[in-house]
């Protein structure tokens, strides 16, 4: 059950993540969270960074969708200036948003990379409608009071995960 929370590959940032690799793939689409994964959870817009990555991604016709538990008014100030279609209340990790982005983005399963900074919502979910799982290190280390919750159960999980040798990055 465990397993579920195990992303299939791990990074520092998203510019970790190239276009010209997912492509390689046979990746055609990228789900991604929102808040500590594109920018700080308090920061309003897309940084220039982001926006240059979000250009190198669609200009190797590679989709962005994202899909965020946040309410409607941050997500669509964050999301409508970049022209990135957006879900917000997704209530990840409940399946139905992710399965909603890729029906609306017409690519199967294994053309989809999801992408988040959390294990309990964007890992799980994520691995759960079974697509590709990209976990990255949060932006920041302050966090709204619910996401502090699931940080602790994330540290145990991600401790369990290092005990039997499932992962070796560090926090
Ligand atoms: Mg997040």
């Amino acid at each position: 059950m465990l397993k579920n929370f195990l992303p299939n590959k791990h990074v520092k940032t998203i510019f970790d993540i190239k276009p010209e690799q997912l492509k390689e793939q046979g990746i055609k689409g990228i789900i991604t969270d929102l808040d500590n994964t594109l920018v700080a959870w308090d920061v309003v817009d897309a940084t220039p960074e982001v926006i240059e990555w979000f250009k190198r991604m669609e200009d190797q016709g590679i989709s962005i969708m994202i899909i965020s538990n946040n309410k409607m008014e941050r997500v669509k100030i964050f999301s409508e200036p970049l022209g990135t279609p957006y879900v917000f209340s997704a209530k990840k990790p409940l399946r139905r948003a992710f399965k909603r982005a890729a029906n609306q983005m017409g690519f199967k399963k294994d053309e989809i990379v999801v992408i988040g900074d959390q294990l309990l919502t964007d890992v799980l979910g994520g691995n759960l409608a079974g697509f590709y799982t990209i976990l990255v290190v949060p932006i920041v280390q302050t966090d709204a009071k619910i996401t502090k919750i699931n940080r602790t159960i994330e540290r145990r999980i991600l401790n369990h995960f290092r005990k039997k040798g499932k992962i070796t990055w560090e926090d």
